[in-house]
């Protein structure tokens, strides 16, 4: 997987030129830690989970990244991720390198005290390498605000004092900041909306799939549905449901917190008896004949396999890699846009960062200005990506790699290259 995510870098050297240092600094991450967890389970048994942290690189500012609870999670997934955190921080010009964590775990089969010994053993795993001025962890898969804030307390009484910039997505009553739960699909939306502006497009007119319902799936849905698209099929990964007209989000939602799981609402309570529902597999949800298909949910969805079968116009990539690189050569051939994830999703990351400052500063922003402020910079930079690709004529991906990575490479150089450290330029 980090093979291919590197390969990302590729089809950029074709359009500018990029120092052989600052390669070489981008094609290994910094700094990667393995940690044993162990954890004192319910029935008194104990059990060591695999944790990690990967800080792939420093050079624009502390880094910075999610953690993620899953059964699959391994070092080249957590590698990939660091790596796709580093691009995403640069192109949104935030102050911080990228970085990523997870534990290799099924959270959904651990009682919620296990949960929170977990996150606390993660902590105490990781608690010389994290730091406010040095890394600092966020929410991803299967980790949310309640996980957050259990971790910011055990940094808390690692270093004895309150530290709550060293993590961000905390609740809100511990720190966090407003607007940072829906975020990612605030931002995700507002780059949506610039490229749909800039194409001439009516959102009433728009239909939407959503693969993925969890935090950032469900925000893209329900904001989206209010500035006026039609959103007429979700999935989540027990799989989706589809309708002709649009669908309720704020119902399927709380039939999902009630029930736990889409499938819950496929035939009863009052969503199906009101919609024309169908169910669809989440393989299917992605061929849907829609405008946008928004995946929202894992890696490696859209490949050589099923990249054919889409019909979607825009594919709004609000996971991490969820398209991989052959498969956005057939949606290329195909004139499907993609809008790639380093852009996307860095709503999240924005905010993170937000939060980061208003933790530091000891001052407090009210939602409607942390909007504010994320859609000044989603629109700003979803703009310069946009007319990268123009100029240069390539994919949203090649352009957001191409503004991220000379970002990246002017820090590089600033502090020094082989140039500048040659004898000819002593003698200068
Ligand atoms: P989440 O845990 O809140 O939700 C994940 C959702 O995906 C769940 O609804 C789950 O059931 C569903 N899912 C899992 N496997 C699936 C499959 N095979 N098919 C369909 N649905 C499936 O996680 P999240 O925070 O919403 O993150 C989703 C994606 O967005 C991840 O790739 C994450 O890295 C990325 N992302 C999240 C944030 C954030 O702030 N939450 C920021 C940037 C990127």
């Amino acid at each position: 997987m980090f093979e291919l995510a590197k390969q990302r870098l590729e089809p950029i050297f074709k359009y500018i030129e990029v120092d052989e240092e600052v390669i070489k600094r981008l094609s290994v991450s910094k700094r990667a830690i393995i940690a044993s967890i162990p954890v004192r389970m319910d029935d008194g048994s104990l059990k060591v989970f695999t944790g990690y942290r990967v800080q792939y690189d420093d050079t624009r500012g502390p880094t910075k990244g999610g953690i993620r609870f899953h059964p699959r999670v391994n070092l080249d997934e957590v590698t990939s991720l660091s790596f796709w955190m580093t691009v995403k921080c640069a192109v949104a010009g935030l102050p911080f390198g990228g970085a990523k964590g997870g534990v290799m775990v099924n959270p959904k089969e651990l009682s919620k005290m296990e949960l929170e010994r977990l996150s606390r053993g993660y902590i105490r795993a990781f608690a010389d390498v994290v730091g406010e001025s040095r890394d600092i962890p966020a929410p991803d898969v299967y980790t949310n605000s309640t996980i957050m804030g259990w971790m910011a307390d055990e940094y808390g009484m690692i270093s004895r004092r309150q530290v709550p910039a060293v993590i961000t997505g905390k609740p809100v009553h511990l720190g966090g900041s407003e607007g940072r739960e829906s975020a990612t699909g605030q931002g995700a939306l507002y780059a949506l909306n610039e490229y749909i502006r800039r194409t001439g497009g009516n959102p009433s007119e728009m239909t939407i799939a959503v693969q993925g319902f969890g935090n950032a799936g469900y925000n893209f849905a329900r904001l989206a549905q209010r500035e006026g698209y039609r959103v007429m099929a979700v999935s989540d990964s027990a799989g989706g449901i589809y309708s002709t007209v649009n669908l309720n989000i704020e119902d399927i939602y709380r039939f999902k917190q009630e029930q736990s799981q889409l499938a819950s609402v496929y035939c009863d309570g009052s969503v199906c008896n009101l919609l024309e529902f169908e169910n669809v597999s989440n393989e299917e949800l992605l061929t849907l004949d829609v405008d946008i298909l928004v995946l929202a949910a894992m890696e490696n969805q859209i490949t050589q396999l099923n990249a054919r079968e889409i019909k979607a116009k825009t594919v709004l990539e609000i996971a991490n890699g969820p398209v991989t690189p052959q498969a956005d050569e057939v949606l290329e051939e195909n004139g499907i846009m993609v809008i790639p994830d380093v852009l996307a999703n860095s709503g999240g990351v924005v905010v993170s960062y937000f939060e980061w400052v208003q933790n530091r500063s000891g001052l407090y922003w009210e939602e409607e200005e942390v909007n504010q402020k994320l859609q000044k910079i989603m629109s700003k930079e979803a703009n310069v990506v946009y007319d990268l690709a123009l100029k240069h004529e390539c994919s949203l991906r090649t352009s957001a790699y191409i503004h991220g990575v000379e970002r990246l490479a002017g820090a590089i150089v600033e502090r020094g290259n082989k140039r500048f450290f040659s004898k000819e330029s002593h003698k200068a």
